[in-house]
Parts: structure tokens; sequence; C-alpha cells
């Protein structure tokens, strides 16, 4: 976005709004900063809402929606410590510590995760760090998932740069690894690493030439200021990630963050626009808390530039809309889940190269 865009007298089909027009000429500067995000967050929401649906129509097609399907390939037992996870070892939630999961296994959900539409996989296992066998053990279900066609993803956990370099060459095609919200909130929400721990390993995975995915969760009792701080913190990437993953806190009992304020739907739509507009090229994943915003917050979402859900029943242990409700959904609102062939991807995938970003 250039800071010294001028605006376009009347929007027309050929020659699209300029974005900018009504914004502050601050905000439009990089690096991004925490005021000028908040200021973006704090506009009438109808302005907002427009100018991220602009943004978003100069970098997508409109009603594009990636489904990517999240499969938790090792569950529970995780001894770090955030406040929102069900899977930490020392939070009382009724997740059963459960081993890594065989190829077969794994491959038998990518491919029934491909049989209903999704294009991308991504791979959760519940580890602080991965030692370099665990490493060994992915790189084969990443090879085997990549062999069906599908792109795929894995978080698991903080990584050294020789484990980004062993995935990349295994063939992942992205690395999930969120920041999780500003800085200043961040010894609130997790104390077992520190937040130059999680960009030590964005960096790792960047250096390797791994497509990042990074994000953030929203509703864990975080004041507006660590909203614009977390979105400044990705936004000010260099470059920002190819995937922003924005969650809605699902409060989960025995986890500390189960009793936090619910989010207001519509501060949650705020977040997703200011993530379009910063991020124009990113794709911007509507994640967890689905399930609770119902249908018509989840349509504010996809207008706030929202163009990437998870699909399918379960988000590594939370619950997620069923794959029916979410193709009524779609069909309601006249968008277009990726229905995965491998020409249809590899379309996807020179489409999104040509803007500059990996699919
Ligand atoms: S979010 Fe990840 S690192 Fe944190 S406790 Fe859960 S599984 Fe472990």
């Amino acid at each position: 976005m250039s800071p010294t865009a001028t605006p376009s007298a009347t929007p027309s089909a050929s020659q699209p709004l300029q974005l900018h027009r009504r914004v502050a000429p601050a905000a439009l500067q990089g690096p991004w900063t925490v005021d000028a995000i908040q200021a973006l967050l704090e506009k009438p929401l109808m302005d907002l809402l427009f100018e991220a649906q602009t943004v978003h129509r100069q970098h997508w097609p409109a009603g594009d929606i990636e489904l990517a399907t999240l499969l938790s390939v090792k569950t529970g037992g995780c001894p770090e410590n955030c406040g929102y996870c069900p899977q930490a070892a020392e939070f009382d939630t009724g997740v059963k510590a459960e081993k890594l999961m065989k190829l077969d296994e794994v491959v038998r959900a990518a491919q029934a995760a491909k049989d209903a539409g999704a294009t991308r996989f991504c791979m959760g296992a519940a580890w602080r760090a991965p030692k370099d066998r665990d490493i060994e053990k992915v790189s084969a279900l990443i090879g085997a998932v990549k062999g069906l066609g599908l792109q795929t993803c894995a978080t698991l956990g903080m990584l050294e740069s020789h484990q980004a370099q062993a995935l990349k060459d295994a063939g992942l095609d992205y690395y999930n690894h969120n920041l999780d919200t500003a800085p200043e909130y961040y010894t609130d929400v997790v104390s077992t690493r520190a937040y130059q721990d999680r960009l030590d390993t964005l960096q790792h995975v960047r250096s390797a030439g791994i497509s990042v995915c990074c994000g953030g969760i929203v509703g864990m009792g975080e004041a507006p200021v660590h909203r614009a701080g977390l979105i400044a913190q990705l936004a000010n990437l260099q470059p920002y990630p190819e995937s922003v993953p924005i969650n809605s806190l699902v409060r989960v009992p025995g986890t500390p963050l189960a009793d936090s304020e619910p989010v207001d739907p519509f501060d949650f739509v705020r977040v997703i626009a200011v993530a379009r507009i910063t991020m124009p090229k990113a794709r911007v994943r509507l994640s967890a808390g689905r399930q609770q915003m119902g249908e018509a917050v989840q349509a504010l979402c996809f207008m706030a530039g929202a163009n990437s859900i998870f699909y399918g029943d379960k988000l590594l242990v939370t619950g997620n809309p069923d794959v029916q409700a979410d193709v009524q959904l779609l069909a309601k609102l006249g968008l277009n889940g990726h229905r995965t062939t491998t020409t249809e991807a590899d379309d996807l995938h020179a489409h999104a190269q040509s803007q500059g970003v990996c699919a």
C-alpha cells in the first residue's frame, strides 16, 4: 500500500476505489504503528468493513474461500502453559496425552479431508519443541500427505534452524506458529516461553524458505491496545505472514482463561478487517471459535476480508462447525470453497504467485 496513493474520484469496476481515501495519512505509513492500527480498529464499523472489502477485492478474487483442515497428530501432554489451551499437561481439561499418530492413520485422515474439499492439510503436535527424531517422523507424514496432492502445514512448537530446513526438505509448504497476542500481554497468557522465542522460530521458518502461517487469539481478556499490538507485530514482520489465522477464544473448562469475558462479535470482526487492511496479500483465516459465532457474524468476517476457514468437525481438540453446515453457509453467501483437484490447486497457486504470495 503506497502512502502516497491518490484518491480516485468515483469508483468503478475498471478503476477500483482507492482504499486510503478515508484513512488518515499517518495510518498509511509502514511500518505500522500500534496507534495507527488502533485508529483503524476504532473507525465506524461500516467504514472499516467497506475499506477492508475494498482492499480484499484489490488483491483476491471475490468470493474465494480456502478450506483448510487441521488434524491433531500428537495430542495433549504439552509442557507449555498457554492459558487458552486444553492440551497443556498442567491443566485439568480431560484431554488425554497420546503418542504421534501412525502414518497410515494420518494418510487416511488427509484423504478424507481432500475428499471433503480441503486443499491444505495442517498437522498439529502438542510439543514445546520437537526433538530431531520427531522431525524425522513428521517429515514422513509430510511426504505422504503431499503425495495426495494437498498442500502441507505443520505446527509443532519451537524449531531450531536445522529442523526448519529438514521440514522444508521434506516438502513442507507452511509452518504455523502463532504470536497469540501483543508482547505486552504475552506473560498474562503464557509463562513457559518468551515472545522472542516465537519470533526466533518464525525467523528460522522464513530462512528455510517455508511459508509462514501466524496469527493470534481475540478474547483472552486483552485490551484493545493489545489487539492493535498483535496486528502490528504481524503486519511488521518482513515479510508479513502468507496466512494469518485469527481465532476467537474457545473457553475450555479447566484452562486458566475459561472464565474470560466473551469477545464482542463486532470487535472480533474489526480485528479481521484490520488484518486484511494491513496484510492485503495474506490469507486471513477465520479460525477457532466459529462454532460459537453464528452465521451472521461469520458473514461479516467474510465481508471484512477473511478468505480461509478451518474445515472439518474438529480443530485439534475443540469443536468446529460440521462440514455440511459449512457447505450450506458458503452456498447461502454465494462463496466458493476450493474443491480440491490438483489442477484447481495448481491454478490457485499460480494465481496467488502472480500476486506475490503462495496460496
Ligand atoms: S498451544 Fe501448543 S504449545 Fe501451548 S500448551 Fe497448547 S499445545 Fe502446548
